[in-house]
């Protein structure tokens, strides 16, 4: 129990990592002094303050590179993933008719991928959504067809922010790059979480955001191979050319700074991490499907985040079922996308009608958990299961 205003309360048990994650201590320890004393523009070169912040920055640049076995001059600050993906799809497809232009992305990705390649569609890019199979994969015969049909871009994610799924991305990017497409993959579940090679992915482009592994929220990057020198992209924002005019604006020292410690930290734990997460979401799957009969786990059992479950529990409305946890924090699906009466266009490319999916909780762990509070959620989710079975 811990003390809130003179309350009792439960300690909550957080098991919504896919939306976002805490920013860990030693991250919001390294932003404070750049909020405060040292608070310089890093473009200030003029004085020592400027020069300071122009260092924590380069410092940051190269701990996001080392994490994803980049060279610093390819990462590139941005506000978030949203941000980057936008970057990335807008930017090196053409924004004027006739475009001629064709994009090449699968059912399940992210909206903020779906999203701009939807614009572009209006613009007259040619734009092919594929289907999944039920485990949420790319079929690679069909895969190869549509690549051969030689897009522009390829937009392909690592790993699926409902369901978990790890696509082979460095197996779809060579069939891609052999019939000329740029690559890009929206890496925001995967990075920091499990290990990420931009060299053995061989993708061109790849983005990412701080909060979603320990950093502080409003701060990502996206990977650009080559760096700028070796890339077409069109700046989505124009004015004080920093990033080397990739993306203007003053730069976010502190989140800067806080995702370059998110990222050294994510290097030093993740393989004690990994291991340690699946255990912990294999004793929560175990439990729930052991007590639950016709519970399904969604998405591809064995090539999938460490830390991520996806469980149908039919004739269950799951949103009523999360919203009565005494004291679990989960969701049902996409932060951004669970508006109520609307389906989740992932499950539903996985195959889940619309019951099924109003029927589905999202899970996902983060490092602070322990097996005592696997068990209290098991405990309290199997609460409400049976309360829901109660009140038909
Ligand atoms: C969270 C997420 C994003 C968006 O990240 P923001 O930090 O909200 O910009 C994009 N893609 C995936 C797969 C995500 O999980």
């Amino acid at each position: 129990m811990v003390r809130l205003n003179g309350l009792k309360m439960p300690r909550r048990i957080y098991l919504d990592a896919h939306a976002t994650t805490p920013a860990d201590p030693g991250v919001v320890a390294a932003m404070l002094p750049f909020m405060n004393g040292c608070f310089a523009n890093p473009a200030s070169e003029t004085h020592d303050a400027g020069r300071q912040a122009a260092a924590a920055v380069a410092r940051a640049r190269r701990q996001v590179a080392d994490l994803i076995g980049a060279a610093p001059e390819e990462v590139f600050f941005t506000s978030g993933a949203t941000e980057s993906n936008n970057l990335a799809i807008q930017g090196s497809l053409p924004d004027t008719r006739p475009t001629g232009a064709r994009a090449l992305t699968l059912a399940t990705e992210h909206s903020a991928v779906l999203d701009p390649l939807h614009a572009l569609q209006r613009h007259g890019t040619q734009v092919t959504v594929m289907e999944v199979t039920a485990q949420g994969h790319a079929d690679p015969a069909a895969w190869e067809q549509q690549c051969a049909r030689q897009p522009q871009l390829v937009s392909v994610m690592l790993a699926n922010n409902e369901v978990g799924t790890i696509h082979p991305v460095s197996a779809l990017a060579r069939v891609a790059r052999r019939h000329g497409a740029m690559v890009h993959c929206d890496g925001a579940q995967a990075v920091g979480h499990i290990p990420v090679d931009t060299g053995s992915l061989g993708v061109d482009l790849l983005s990412f955001s701080a909060h979603k592994f320990y950093g502080p929220k409003g701060v990502g990057a996206l990977y650009v191979r080559g760096g700028i020198a070796g890339s077409a992209l069109r700046p989505l924002l124009l004015g004080g050319g920093q990033e080397e005019g990739l993306r203007s604006g003053t730069l976010n020292v502190p989140g800067i700074v806080g995702m370059g410690r998110a990222c050294r930290l994510a290097a030093v734990r993740m393989a004690g991490d990994m291991p340690r997460l699946q255990e912990l979401r294999d004793r929560l799957e175990a439990a729930l499907m052991a007590a639950i009969p016709g519970a399904r786990v969604n998405g591809d059992r064995e090539s999938r985040l460490p830390h991520n479950l996806s469980l149908t529990l039919p004739g269950v409305d799951a949103a009523r079922l999360a919203a009565a946890l005494p004291s679990v924090e989960l969701s049902t699906g996409a932060a951004c996308a669970a508006r109520p009466g609307k389906p989740s266009h992932v499950l539903a490319a996985l195959g889940l009608t619309a019951s099924e999916s109003a029927a589905t909780l999202r899970f996902g762990l983060t490092r602070h958990l322990g097996e005592a509070e696997i068990d209290e959620a098991a405990d309290q989710v199997l609460g409400g299961w049976q309360r829901a079975c109660r009140e038909g």
